[in-house]
């Protein structure tokens, strides 16, 4: 999948999509982040190495009726120069959230014209999501 479309579409922009699986009413893009983008959450050094990874499933926007789901894999990060030891800083994922940044903007867009019980309906999320 190009770049460029990860980008206009879901906000995507440090990745790259090693693989597409296409489950009933979802999209799931496995993604990782390209190797020249990583870098040292605390001192954004280049000089690292990386120590195992895992991944997490984060929502993004939908497109058409198709849910999108981002299995996205973060290295855990040892920097040569500062001594850090931490999981990478990806752009578009607060904290442990499990939706992206375009999604949360998305839910905030749609509550203005629904309520939270149709936005979350719409987007078949938990009403405790969109509040
Ligand atoms: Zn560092």
């Amino acid at each position: 999948m190009r770049v460029s479309f990860l980008y206009h579409a879901l906000g995507v922009r440090e990745q790259e999509c090693s693989g597409i699986r296409y489950e009933d009413k979802r999209i799931i893009l496995q993604l990782q982040t390209r190797e020249e983008k990583l870098r040292c959450p605390c001192c954004k050094s280049k000089d690292i190495i990386c120590s195992g990874s895992h991944i997490r499933t984060i929502r993004s926007v939908p497109i058409g009726s198709k849910e999108i789901l981002l299995e996205l894999k973060f290295q855990r990060i040892c920097c040569k120069t500062c001594g850090c030891i931490r999981q990478e800083n990806v752009h578009f994922v607060t904290g442990k959230q499990r939706y992206s940044s375009k999604f949360k903007k998305l839910v905030v867009e749609l509550s203005r014209i629904g309520t939270i019980k149709d936005v979350a309906n719409h987007l078949h999320v938990s009403w405790d999501t969109v509040k």
